[in-house]
Parts: structure tokens; sequence; C-alpha cells
């Protein structure tokens, strides 16, 4: 499962009527435009741009953190996170399936000489704390000396185990670590769990939550923490050249997002169990339905009868301005830009490519 992430370079030479590759595709819609056209703003490099102020209070009172910084993408927010709680040489564990290690472009370890560890990922995306004790190196000058611990929620569309993440964080707690989460999806986990996003991100020092990840937004981050450790967070940003000045526009979105796209996720994620539900009618598909969590799902679309790879489902499917991957395991998800109707139309193509010939 955890290789079957479409690749991030991939590109279409047509424009997808229905596309279920990610969340990320979402356009901003007419009301989201109309008020980022009408967002207030100024220089946000020098700390004036009053809606970039009102997105990171927003996000800094709904985590419960001290403070909050906006920015460009998720993955600047993870990058700008090791690089505030790590020096060069220190460590941090993690899993082998988060995005951090494993679709961030080693940014960690190539702009902080951060060392990774990484420890292999249940399928359902977590790590226990048993192994992460196990992981944690002793004061010893061999060693790269283990300094955060970063997980993520949810991942692979898998909400985790609040229980186990407080395990870890006790664990931490006692060992003098750091604990960071990569909340892109929070919000899904919010919905789909019923505990508040402050409840889920309380036993972390830090938070990374993406307004573009089905929330709807454009583009953009916000990183939470401690007043002290957004300082810090706030000058590597402008290191990395991610200091914007009128970002008030793109802030706009992000603060419309969280105010009209969170309830909605419920949907996406209703329309996901149906999606699977149907599919799981269909031969020869394998689907296993208990993976349905949020909005996502991963299905095996083997070959149609007498079909070469040139012919896959994907193939077929893209003749009707329909986009999936084309993985062997394929990630599907769900948006706020696709519809039951959508999902219908799309089973009907399923079906012609397995049972007409
Ligand atoms: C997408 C994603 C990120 C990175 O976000 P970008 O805005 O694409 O840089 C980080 N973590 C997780 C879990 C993600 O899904």
């Amino acid at each position: 499962m955890n290789k079957s992430y479409p690749s991030a370079g991939q590109h279409l030479d047509i424009t997808p009527k229905i596309d279920f590759r990610s969340d990320t595709v979402t356009k901003p819609s007419r009301e989201m435009r109309a008020y980022m056209c009408e967002a207030a703003v100024g220089d946000d490099v020098y700390a004036e741009d009053p809606s970039v102020n009102q997105l990171q209070l927003k996000v800094a009172n709904l985590l419960n953190k001290e403070a909050s910084l906006f920015v460009p993408s998720g993955t600047m927010s993870n990058l700008l996170a090791l690089l505030a709680h790590c020096q060069r040489g220190e460590e941090v564990i993690l899993g082998d399936q988060n995005h951090i290690f494993s679709h961030e472009a080693g940014g960690a370890s190539a702009l902080g000489g951060i060392v990774m560890q990484s420890l292999t990922t249940h399928t359902k995306g977590y790590i226990k704390a048993e192994q992460i004790a196990a992981a944690i190196r002793p004061d010893d000058s061999h060693f790269a000396p283990s300094k955060l611990i970063c997980l993520e929620n949810t991942v692979s569309g898998f909400v985790q185990d609040q229980a186990e993440l407080e395990a870890i964080a006790a664990l931490a707690a006692t060992r003098g670590l750091i604990t960071h989460l990569d909340g892109a999806r929070i919000m899904h986990a919010a919905i789909k769990s019923g505990l508040s996003p402050a409840e889920l991100t309380r036993p972390f020092d830090s938070v990374s939550l993406c307004l573009s990840k089905g929330l709807g937004a454009p583009a953009g981050s916000v990183l939470s923490g401690t007043k002290a450790f957004i300082k810090r967070a706030s000058r590597l940003r402008k290191m990395l050249g991610g200091g914007m000045r009128q970002a008030g526009i793109i802030a706009a979105a992000g603060i419309y997002a969280l105010d009209n796209n969170v309830q909605r996720l419920q949907q996406d994620h209703d329309l996901a169990s149906y999606f699977a539900g149907q599919l799981s009618n269909i031969e020869p598909i394998e689907i296993d339905l208990a993976s349905v969590e949020t909005n996502m799902l991963f299905v095996t679309f083997p070959l149609a009868a007498g079909k070469t790879t040139e012919q896959s489902l994907a193939k077929h499917l893209l003749k009707s301005a329909i986009c999936i991957g084309d993985s062997q395991v394929c990630r599907i998800v769900l948006h706020l830009d696709i519809s039951r109707e959508d999902v219908d139309s799309t089973l009907s193509k399923i079906k012609e490519y397995y049972h007409t010939g």
C-alpha cells in the first residue's frame, strides 16, 4: 500500500473532468475567489498583513497552540519544523511511509544536515511507542543524538490511534525528545474520530496543517507551536525564500476553507465508502472495505481479460477524461470537486471496461 502513491511529477495532456488522483487538485470555488478578492492585505514580511495574521491566530486557537505561521506548502512547513527543532547531525525518528521521509525530497537531510532514522510503518500508517523506545539512541559518541519524533495523521487516509499517540508523547517527554505532527489532513481525522483538532494535536510540540488538501485552498499550510518555536521558524522561512508579501490574498482562501469546507469532509468520507462498496461488487476488482476510513481508497484493478498494459483501466477512463493513478495498487481520493454523479459515471465506465470486451 505504501508504494502506491502516484508519481508527484505525473503530467496529463488532457484536462481531466473527474480527477481522483489527489485532493490537491481541487480548484478554488467562485465563493472562495470572491472572498480572496476582498481580503485586506499588507506586507507579511513585516508581519503587517491582516489576513495572514487572522489566519495564523485562527489556526493557533483551533489547535490550542501559542502561535502559528503561514507558509506556502506542507513540505516547507515540515522542513521548517525539523530545522527549528534539530541542529545539524541530530536525528529525527519517523515512519518509512511518512511523507517527510518518503515524499519531501530528503530536504531535512539535504538542507539541515538532519539524520533521518526511519522505522517500518504498519499498513495503517502507525509506528508503535515500543518501536520508538527501541530506536532512541543511547548517549554514546558513535551515534547521532535522537532529538525529534515525527508522526503523521491521517496516514494514507487512516486515522491514527490517539492512545498510541499519547503513549509516544509520554515516551518523548521522559526521554527528553521533541514531537512534531505532520497533520496535513488532520481535519479529516477530526471529522472521522469526533475528536477536536486541539485534542488530536495536544500531545505534540508542533503541528503542520495543509489548507490545500481537501479543504480546497489553492496553496498554503500553517505551522503551529510555542511562540519561541514559531519565531525560529519565521526566520528560517525567510532564509528559505518563503517570506511572502501581500500573502493575505492566499491566506484568505485558507480562512474561507476553514470556515466553510471542514464539516463537508464527511461527504467525501461517505462517498469514498460508497465508491468502495460499489467497486467490491464488480468482478474481478479487489478491495479491502475495512481499509476505507476517510477520503481515500486503495484498489487493485487487474487488466480485463485479453487486454495489454497499454489497455489498462486507467487508460480506458482517461478517454472519458476521468483520471486515476495507473499504478498497480491505485489510490483513489475523494474531494470537494467530485460529486455522487461523478462517482456513478466512473463506476459505469469501469463496468464497461470489465464487461464489454
Ligand atoms: C501533501 C502532504 C504534505 C506536503 O504538502 P505540500 O503542500 O504538497 O508540500 C505533507 N504531508 C502529508 C501527509 C501530505 O499528504
